[in-house]
């Protein structure tokens, strides 16, 4: 039975998991995520003490009950039905940056849910492609207003200060994490940037039809 005087202790991701699975220049098959709400005065619907936690996926291999950590994540912060009046800010550490179904779906919760706000930092890009194009899913992310970035020290040392049972141990941390993290960002930047939009026809307003202003009709005439 848990002590009923002091409020549960927050379960903590033990070193070698998160080394295994942050650093970021391994290749690990599993995926964490780590969560963080910022919770606005009035809040109520945030259980205490799960403002902050980490997720891994569900089932990796061969599983019916297959889950990815950020629909795990999805499935946990719906179940808050969180105060439409309020605003929340929600920033997730991922070992993996989301796949494109994930990214869709991420889109979608904020597209409904426009008192949520969302950053993300990744460890790595995900790369594969068995679940759509990944580089448009970031986009789309990044078009519902996510802030997307990769991780670097500073992140990797926040997460360990906050999610990870060091015993008092500080964040040590791996060859090649620095260069790891500014090539990834520049690839993750890449990703990001909007495509050049084809060249538009100039607007052209016939003279034989001159138009006071400019307005939607007069612009959507101009260009057929
Ligand atoms: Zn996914």
């Amino acid at each position: 039975m848990e002590a009923s005087a002091a409020p549960m202790a927050r379960r903590l991701m033990d070193e070698d998991t998160f080394t295994k699975n942050f650093n970021n220049v391994v290749w690990p098959k599993e995926t964490y995520l780590c969560y963080e709400v910022e919770l606005p005065d009035g809040d109520s619907r945030v259980p205490p003490g799960r403002d902050k936690g980490f997720l891994p996926n569900k089932g990796a291999y061969m599983s019916r009950t297959r889950r990815h950590s950020e629909m795990r994540f999805l499935d946990l912060i719906s179940s808050w039905k969180l105060d439409q009046k309020l605003c929340y800010r929600v920033t997730c550490f991922i070992s993996w940056s989301p796949c494109a179904d994930c990214a869709q779906r991420l889109a979608e919760f904020l597209w409904e849910n426009s008192h949520v706000s969302l950053r993300i930092f990744a460890s790595r890009i995900y790369t594969k492609r068995k679940y759509g194009d990944y580089e448009a899913g970031l986009r789309t992310l990044q078009a519902a207003g996510a802030q997307i970035a990769i991780m670097a020290l500073e992140e990797f040392e926040h997460c360990w200060e906050t999610f990870v049972d060091h015993q008092g141990r500080p964040f040590q941390p791996w060859d090649e994490l620095d260069p790891k993290s500014r090539y990834l960002s520049e690839q993750l930047q890449h990703i990001l940037q909007p495509t050049a939009p084809p060249s538009l026809p100039p607007l052209y307003f016939p003279p034989s039809h001159p138009v006071p202003g400019p307005s939607f009709r007069s612009l959507r005439g101009s260009s057929g």
